[in-house]
């Protein structure tokens, strides 16, 4: 049910399937809440200025919340709030007891120093699991919020049935939204894990070795069949945009180039992974698709921290 075959014998592991079913589960937690403790989470995100792709991504957090039952608030705040007017909101936030959730969308403007409002936050409240205090407690193993991208893609690899434990998984990045948080969720599920980035050596010797390979760099089409072992797990995080129409034809296969070229008409531009679709077909067992694979999972395990987060903060 969940993956369908395409050429070669690589399945794709749809995003919208599990992301659907994560998002009924929330809703169900959502009304079983209401129901047997008189509340409703409530996440509240942050934004701060006009950027146009955080104000996508924050419309998309406050839909996916009104679908899931989750309270949402949206405290759009002028590009020239000071650090210290965030500093404030954040602490007003905190001392709500009807919120459950804080998310300060990222990035922020220059003049504001993300590290000292990410540390503000209430860690009860770290719905993105960016708070050391967090981080530390993934590290540990303890019982936490974890980063949204990478819970996500180890969702993906549970619902898939794909083994875990014992395997030999490789992470190519390194940031603390998804390398390294994905590298600690690998180890709690008991994998072997190497993490690679911009100054490993022989990387495609390294990531050849993988039996699940997660690329989060930022560069399209980066990963190519040389980098893949044959019959190996490739999760794609990577989301570029590409408009180069030669660039689209060394990356997909008839089958899609066409689709892609009109979007490139309409939209300027196309959403392409970290890894080369064509080639990681032809090898991998699995493949998680751009757009359409683990980007739909990220918003779903946001309403997930959300509800736990009100879970562990109010029924303790
Ligand atoms: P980032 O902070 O820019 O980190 C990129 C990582 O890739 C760094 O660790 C870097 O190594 C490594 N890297 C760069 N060039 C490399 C090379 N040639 N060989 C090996 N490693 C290399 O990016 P990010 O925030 O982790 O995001 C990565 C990708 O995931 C982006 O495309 C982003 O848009 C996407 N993303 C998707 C979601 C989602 O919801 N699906 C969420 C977040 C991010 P160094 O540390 O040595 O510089």
């Amino acid at each position: 049910m969940i993956a369908k075959t395409v050429k070669k014998h690589a399945k794709i592991l749809s995003g919208a399937e599990f992301s659907e079913a994560i998002k009924r589960e929330v809703a169900a937690d959502v009304k079983q809440l209401e129901k047997e403790h008189g509340f409703r989470p409530c996440l509240v995100v942050v934004r701060v200025g006009d950027e146009k792709a955080s104000e996508v991504y924050v419309g998309n957090k406050v839909k996916t919340s009104l679908e899931v039952g989750v309270i949402s608030e949206h405290e759009h705040l002028p590009a020239d709030t000071t650090e210290q007017k965030l500093l404030e909101t954040v602490e007003n936030l905190n001392n709500r007891f009807d919120v459950d959730g804080i998310l300060v969308q990222m990035p922020l403007p220059k003049h504001v120093n993300e590290n000292r409002i990410l540390e503000k936050i209430n860690p009860e409240k770290d719905v993105d699991g960016f708070h050391p205090m967090n981080v530390g407690r993934l590290a540990q193993g303890q019982r936490t919020l974890a980063p949204c991208t990478p819970a996500g893609v180890i969702e993906m690899l549970k619902r898939s049935n794909i083994e875990i434990s014992g395997k030999h998984a490789v992470v190519v990045g390194r940031s603390n939204i998804v390398g390294k948080p994905m590298a600690m969720l690998l180890l709690q599920e008991n994998a072997t894990v190497t993490v690679c980035h911009s100054r490993t050596k022989n990387l495609p010797e390294i990531t050849s070795q993988a039996d699940i390979l997660v690329a989060a760099i930022g560069r399209a089409g980066f990963v190519r069949g040389e980098h893949i072992k044959e019959g190996a797990t490739v999760i794609d995080v990577g989301i570029n945009n590409v408009s180069d129409k030669t660039q689209v034809r060394e990356l997909f296969d008839e089958t899609e180039i066409e689709k892609r070229l009109r979007t490139i008409e309409k939209r300027g531009f196309t959403l392409v992974g970290d890894v080369n679709p064509k080639e990681a077909r032809e090898k991998a067992a699995f493949f998680t698709p751009v757009p359409g694979g683990v980007g739909l999972l990220t918003v779903a395990m946001l309403m997930r921290n959300t509800v736990e987060a009100a879970k562990m903060r109010r029924l303790k």
